[in-house]
């Protein structure tokens, strides 16, 4: 049992703000009453929810300000990160580096859970075991830092035979349903979107999905998804995600940058989920998406970072702030406490999980203790919004993950950093000198 102690302000994400403790029970969920434990410090905090992460791609923290991707169209960018891919060569090795320190990185930034929208597979030839070794190496280092992982077998432009197969096998790594006993490991499906899949693959990865109970979730109307839905089939990209079956409760999208207010109402109708990240949608020119209209239509809105590719930090309390600065400009401005849960509960109930993302009893005991008792929050009215209003890249005090201290004192516990960060850095530096040596 850990008791968390003396925190300033609990915010449970659930329209409570409680004094008090919080209690986690020795199962890893949020307990009703204290026993003896141990006693984690919390004065001078605000405690919240861990944080969840709805989307990211993890592989791309190993290719974050590359040269070719900052300021270009992103019509020019997919090809200069698929070359970087290539020539880094994307395998096991390669996935668990980049996985390990954009967990760590996450963890150490108060998010307790990602969603890993994972896009990029070895072709000619794919892999073997049908990919279940790059997914394992992903949830290995999940594992090993003590975070939470969805991971989803996402598709650009695949096959889409090999594609579902794939799905089919990672999807054996989880029971019917798709998330552990445990709940650290969930899998999930989802195509890039309409611009680099079509009409067949969304349709075997559904089936995929429906076969073993998956979520699912896919990306729409950003730059090139528009376009070249309108260059291929003429319509929109909601128009084809809802003639194939993807405008579902059970489907999550991302991004939705560009939508009219009448598609706001069929998203709403549809009962899908949404995903805001305007620390890839903005510096990407995609421009503001209109969360605060989604959200007043009734569409369950979570936020995620995006990748390294586009967005370099994945600092989620960063970009939640983000989210209340450009709101005005799309629409309505939001409230911190409103960012927040969608920074929380937002992105769980996106992924299905309403275990996580709130603090309430029987929920996974995943919790983050943010001081604020530093010059930065000094004169702050409000400490609850001032968790994303002031000190802009605040790292927390404690994090807690299923009752586990996993960091303590602003310290990773389960793996020292700098290795985390030595092994990627490392890797990289082989594999450029190795093309080095071959290309003279
Ligand atoms: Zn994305």
């Amino acid at each position: 049992m850990l008791i968390v102690r003396d925190a300033l302000a609990v915010w449970t994400a659930t329209g409570e703000e409680v004094p008090g403790d919080v209690v986690c029970g020795d199962d890893g969920l949020i307990a009703a009453d204290a026993g003896t434990g141990e006693v984690l410090d919390a004065s001078g905090c605000v405690v919240t929810p861990g944080l969840v992460n709805a989307h990211h791609h993890l592989l791309q923290t190993a290719f974050r300000t590359l040269p070719g991707t900052r300021g270009v169209p992103m019509a020019q960018w997919l090809p200069t990160m698929a070359a970087a891919y290539a020539a880094a060569g994307v395998d096991e090795e390669l996935e668990h580096a980049a996985a390990w320190a954009g967990l760590a990185e996450a963890l150490l930034c108060g998010v307790t859970t990602v969603a890993d929208h994972h896009l990029t597979w070895p072709r000619d030839p794919f892999p073997a075991d049908g990919g279940v070794g790059l997914a394992r190496a992903a949830a290995q280092a999940a594992r090993e830092v003590g975070a939470r992982l969805a991971f989803v077998r996402g598709s650009a432009g695949d096959d889409p035979g090999v594609a579902a197969a794939s799905a089919e096998a990672v999807a054996a790594l989880v029971p019917h349903g798709g998330v552990t006993d445990d709940g650290m490991l969930q899998v999930a499906v989802g195509p890039a979107g309409v611009h680099s899949d079509g009409p067949e693959t969304f349709r075997l990865l559904a089936e995929v999905a429906a076969r073993h109970g998956l979520r699912r979730r896919t990306q729409a109307n950003e730059q090139v998804d528009v376009v070249r839905a309108q260059e291929r089939y003429g319509r929109r990209p909601l128009e084809l995600l809802d003639e194939w079956g993807w405008l579902a409760p059970d489907v999550t999208l991302a991004h939705l940058c560009d939508i009219t207010p009448a598609e706001v109402a069929t998203l709403a109708s549809a009962g899908v989920t949404a995903t805001h990240a305007p620390g890839c949608d903005l510096p990407m020119g995609w421009g503001v998406a209109p969360m605060a209209a989604l959200a007043d239509a009734g569409v369950p809105v979570g936020l995620g970072t995006s990748g390294g590719g586009s967005n370099d930090a994945g600092h989620l309390l960063a970009d939640a702030r983000l989210a209340l600065q450009v709101a005005p400009l799309a629409g309505r401005p939001v409230a911190a406490r409103e960012v927040l849960t969608w920074a929380t509960r937002g992105s769980a109930d996106g992924l299905g999980r309403t275990d996580l993302g709130r603090l309430a009893v029987g929920a996974r005991a995943d919790l983050v203790c943010w001081d604020v008792t530093g010059v930065a929050d000094a004169g702050v009215a409000d400490p609850v919004a001032g968790l994303l209003w002031a000190s802009p890249g605040r790292r927390p005090r404690h994090v807690v993950v299923g009752g586990r201290v996993v960091v303590r004192d602003g310290v990773l516990q389960t793996v020292p950093e700098a290795d985390v960060a030595a092994r990627l850095r490392d890797l990289l530096t082989a594999r450029e000198r190795r093309r080095h040596r071959a290309a003279t």
